[in-house]
């Protein structure tokens, strides 16, 4: 694989290319009656996208994320047995329904079982998540990622994401389901590495905590093992009144660790993308149960906005765009805010939210040549 020098960039937004199709069904019920469902308009969509090309004599992977702990609000076990029947019907020579090696072992008490599912359920790294093969990304600090060796081996891959908030990212998604899911958990750990932008003075700092007691996120902290102030980066938005609260100027913190982060989850989605044969993966958005936090959290909050949809296209930039595009000026359900928390400025909910721009995973992702911005939504009813 080759390896990659290429640099974060600030925006593509507005170059022009032929806009990739989009498939849209909306979570709006017209009439009540199964076949105006979301599922039966699922099975709909699914029929639009060119499923026997992808999985047909193939060893096909669906990856999804099963959740963690007592989260709840994950893509249904019904529809991910759906996917798994329309891939089967499409002419695939076998089918697995795959997660991160550590938290696969969770699928069972959130209903993902080969039963329900139709298709065994495996860690995407093996039994231990010590089954993967090293890729080269040499980008800052990520000299190289582990990619989960059943990823790999699969002929085609199926990228069924739940679209959600995010406090690293911003949201999280397809890309995310890729880089994140698809690597071993030391490889996530390199990733996160690439976050940061804390410069702090010990022989300046004289531990009076006013930084602390000056965030309102609960991102800046007192490590008392290292007795040492860190940062907590899901948390901050980088407004810096811990920096302002500080009588001695004993740190910094730039927020320059957002965007190479950014780029990194884009290098390695890549990077994931480069194992399967051009043609062979699809990506899947559910914009259902849209939470401010990711499933990972361990416990799931009340739906941030009503159900949107679905969204599907074999180009990861253009879903990933639109999903945003989709819950941009969402309005937040009462009660689905975390307590306390006052929206900040930004161009889409989730910046106004996490204070992050995530935009910019659209701008990174292009920028390593997944695809495009520009799209065109089909809609299937
Ligand atoms: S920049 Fe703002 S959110 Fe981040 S640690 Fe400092 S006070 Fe907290
Ligand atoms: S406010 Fe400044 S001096 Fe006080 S603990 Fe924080 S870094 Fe140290």
């Amino acid at each position: 694989m080759p390896k990659s020098n290429a640099k974060p960039v600030k925006s593509h937004a507005g170059r022009a290319r032929r806009p990739a199709e989009v498939l849209f069904t909306s979570a709006n019920v017209e009439r009540l009656e199964a076949k105006a469902s979301l599922g039966a308009k699922f099975l709909r969509l699914l029929d639009k996208l060119p499923m026997r090309r992808v999985c047909e004599g193939g060893t096909v992977a669906l990856k999804v994320h099963v959740g963690v702990g007592l989260s709840f609000t994950t893509i249904p076990p019904l529809f991910v047995r759906l996917l798994v029947e329309k891939i089967k019907a499409a002419g695939a020579k076998r089918v697995f329904v795959t997660d991160g090696s550590l938290t696969v072992n969770e699928a069972t008490a959130r209903g993902y079982t080969a039963e329900v599912l139709g298709a065994p359920v495996l860690g995407a790294a093996g039994v231990k998540d010590k089954f993967f093969y090293r890729h080269k990304i040499g980008y800052k600090t990520l000299k190289d990622i582990e990619i989960a060796g059943n990823i790999e081996d699969a002929d085609a891959l199926i990228n069924l994401s739940h679209f959600k908030g995010h406090g690293d990212c911003g949201y999280g998604a397809a890309c995310k389901n890729l880089a994140m899911g698809c690597i071993t958990q030391k490889s996530r750990g390199d990733l996160h590495q690439l976050e940061g932008g804390l410069t702090w003075n010990p022989k300046l700092c004289i531990k009076c905590k006013k930084c602390v007691e000056a965030c309102t996120r609960d991102a800046a902290r007192w490590n008392k093992e290292q007795d040492r102030l860190e940062i907590f980066y899901h948390h901050c938005v980088y407004c810096r009144h811990c920096v302002l609260a500080c009588p001695k100027d004993a740190f910094r913190i730039s927020g320059g660790g957002f965007v190479p982060f950014q780029h990194g989850m884009a290098l390695t989605a890549r990077e994931v993308l480069r194992t399967f044969e051009p043609g062979r993966t699809l990506h899947i958005n559910f914009l259902t149960q849209i939470t401010v936090y990711c499933d990972c959290w361990g416990f799931s909050t009340p739906a941030l906005i009503p159900d949107v949809g679905i969204v599907a296209a074999e180009d990861i930039v253009a879903v990933e765009k639109a999903s945003l595009d989709l819950t941009r000026d969402g309005v937040p359900l009462p009660g689905s805010l975390p307590p306390g928390r006052k929206l900040v400025d930004g161009k889409h909910l989730f910046q106004r939210i996490h204070g992050k721009d995530p935009y910019v995973q659209i701008d990174q992702l292009e920028a390593v040549g997944l695809g495009t911005p520009n799209y065109q939504i089909k809609e299937i009813r």
